[in-house]
C-alpha cells in the first residue's frame, strides 16, 4: 500500500467542530446511543432524521389540548386545529424556495404524487408519454406506471421513456436529459425525476431540466424526497410546476410523518384541471356549509383532501423551527465542508476497492456520499454496525453515508472513516 503523506487527525476533526457556528443544534437531538452508551455514528438522516428534543413538546401540547377542550380545540386549542396547517406553510415554503400559497403538508409522499399525477399528467393525442430515471425509488415506479394503465388501460411501458446512464457512468448527465427530451418533443406529457437520486446521491440541475421540459411543451414535476432540508431549492424561480416530499428523512419529523406538496402559483388559479378532490380543499369560508359542489381553495392547499393529523404536523413544527433558525444558506455552507470532509477522508484510506459514485462536483449532490465497496458483500457493512455505525446498504455493493449538517460533527465523519478503513484492513 502506498505511503500516506497526510495523517488525518482526530484533533484536525475536533478543530472543525469548534469552527463550527451550527455545532450546538446538535445538542437539540436525542442521538441514539450504543450498548455501552456511546453516541452511535448516526448517518441514516437520508432514511429518517433523528428526533428534535422539542418534538416531544409539541405534540403533548396537542395530547393537553384534546384532553382538556375535546372538539372545541378546533377553535379553543392554543394553536386551533381548524388552521393549524398553516403554521406549516411558511416555514416549509421557505426550505424548498417557494411562494406560501405554493406550498402545503398534507398525506404522504406516493399519495400526494398521485393527486398530483392525477391534475399534471394529461395525456392527450401523440403528447402521452412520462419521462423517469431508470431505477427510480420503486414507490414512484409503481406511481407512475399504475397511472400510465389507469390513464391508457395496459401497455404502460409504451408510455414510459427511462433515462439512463451512459455506458460506465452512474449519474446522468444534463445535457442528455435535455437531449432525450429534445428528442422527444411532443410526445412527452410529463417529466418527473427526483431532485435528489436515492441511490446514487446525484442532485439534477432541476432548473435547466424545467427549461428543457417547458422547451418541449410538457409538465416537470420533482420527487424531492431526498432533496428538502438537504440541498438550496429554488422551485418558484426554476419555474417547476409541481413537486412532493416527505418529510420524515432530512426535515425529521417522525416515521411516516406528514409530506410537503408545491404546485406553482402560475396553476393557483387552474380550477380547470381535474383533480380527486375533498373537503379540505374546498373554499374555507363556505366549507362548513356542507354544499354539495365543489370550490377548491386557490393555490396548494385546493388539493387538500381530509382534515389533518395535527400529531404529526406538531412534530414537524419541532424541527421545522430548527430549520428556520439555522437557516437553509448557513446548512448548506456546512453541509459543503461536511460532506467534501468525508469524501477527503475517503481517498485518504487510499483502497482500490472503494469507489464513491456520487458526483464529485459538490453543487452536483447533497450530504450523501454513496460508496461502492468492489468485491464486497454485506460482510463489511455489518463490522460497521458492529462498531457503531448507522449507516444503510444498498445492494449489490452500496453503502450510503449521509451527514447531515444539523446534527452531524466533523467527528462522526472521522471516526466513520476510521472505522471503515479498520474494518477494511481486517
Ligand atoms: C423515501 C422515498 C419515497 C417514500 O415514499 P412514501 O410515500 O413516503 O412511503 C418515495 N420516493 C422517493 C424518491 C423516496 O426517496
Amino acid at each position: 500500500m502506498p505511503q500516506n503523506h497526510f495523517e488525518p487527525t482526530l484533533s484536525f476533526a475536533e478543530n472543525l467542530d469548534r469552527e463550527d457556528a451550527l455545532a450546538a443544534f446538535r445538542d437539540r437531538f436525542h442521538i441514539p446511543k450504543t450498548a455501552d452508551g456511546a453516541d452511535v455514528l448516526y448517518f441514516t438522516g437520508n432514511s429518517l432524521g433523528l428526533q428534535p428534543k422539542r418534538t416531544r413538546e409539541f405534540i403533548e401540547q396537542e395530547l393537553k389540548d384534546w384532553e382538556t377542550l375535546g372538539v372545541e380545540g378546533h377553535f379553543a386549542a392554543k394553536h386551533p386545529w381548524m388552521p393549524y396547517h398553516e403554521l406549516l406553510t411558511a416555514p416549509m415554503a421557505a426550505v424548498v424556495g417557494a411562494r406560501p400559497v405554493e406550498v402545503v403538508v398534507m398525506n404522504s409522499l406516493t399519495v400526494n404524487l398521485h393527486l398530483l399525477m392525477v391534475s399534471f399528467y394529461r395525456p392527450a393525442g401523440r403528447r402521452n408519454k412520462i419521462v423517469i430515471e431508470k431505477g427510480a425509488f420503486p414507490s414512484d415506479q409503481y406511481a407512475v406506471k399504475s397511472q400510465l394503465e389507469f390513464h391508457r388501460q395496459g401497455g404502460a411501458a409504451d408510455f414510459l421513456i427511462e433515462l439512463a446512464p451512459r455506458a460506465g457512468e452512474n449519474c446522468l448527465r444534463t445535457e442528455d436529459i435535455e437531449q432525450t427530451i429534445a428528442d422527444h418533443a411532443g410526445e412527452i406529457a410529463l417529466v418527473l425525476l427526483g431532485g435528489v437520486n436515492y441511490y446514487t446521491g446525484q442532485a439534477f440541475e432541476m432548473e435547466r431540466i424545467a427549461q428543457a421540459g417547458h422547451a418541449a411543451g410538457a409538465v416537470v414535476g420533482f420527487d424531492l424526497a431526498h432533496a428538502a432540508g438537504n440541498i438550496p431549492l429554488d422551485l418558484h424561480d426554476w419555474d417547476v410546476d409541481f413537486a412532493a416530499w416527505c418529510s420524515y428523512k432530512y426535515l425529521n419529523s417522525g416515521p411516516g410523518g406528514i409530506a410537503g406538496v408545491f404546485v406553482h402559483e402560475r396553476h393557483a388559479d387552474r380550477f380547470d384541471l381535474p383533480r380527486f378532490a375533498g373537503w379540505w380543499g374546498h373554499d374555507q369560508r363556505t366549507r362548513f356549509l356542507m354544499d354539495d359542489r365543489f370550490v377548491p381553495m386557490r393555490g396548494a392547499e385546493g388539493w387538500q383532501l381530509s382534515n389533518p393529523p395535527i400529531f404529526q404536523m406538531a412534530a414537524l413544527r419541532a424541527s421545522l423551527e430548527l430549520f428556520a433558525e439555522a437557516g437553509m444558506p448557513r446548512l448548506r455552507e456546512k453541509s459543503l465542508k461536511l460532506t467534501g470532509y468525508l469524501e477527503f477522508l475517503l481517498g485518504a484510506i487510499r483502497d482500490d476497492r472503494i469507489e464513491v459514485i456520487t458526483p464529485s462536483d459538490p453543487s452536483s449532490r447533497g450530504c450523501q456520499l454513496s460508496i461502492r465497496v468492489k468485491n464486497s458483500d454485506k460482510s463489511l457493512f455489518e463490522t460497521l454496525t458492529k462498531k457503531g455505525v448507522v449507516a444503510d446498504w444498498r445492494e449489490p455493493d452500496v453503502i450510503r453515508v449521509a451527514p447531515v449538517p444539523l446534527y452531524n460533527s466533523f467527528r462522526d465523519v472521522w471516526k466513520f472513516a476510521e472505522i471503515l478503513r479498520e474494518s477494511l484492513e481486517s
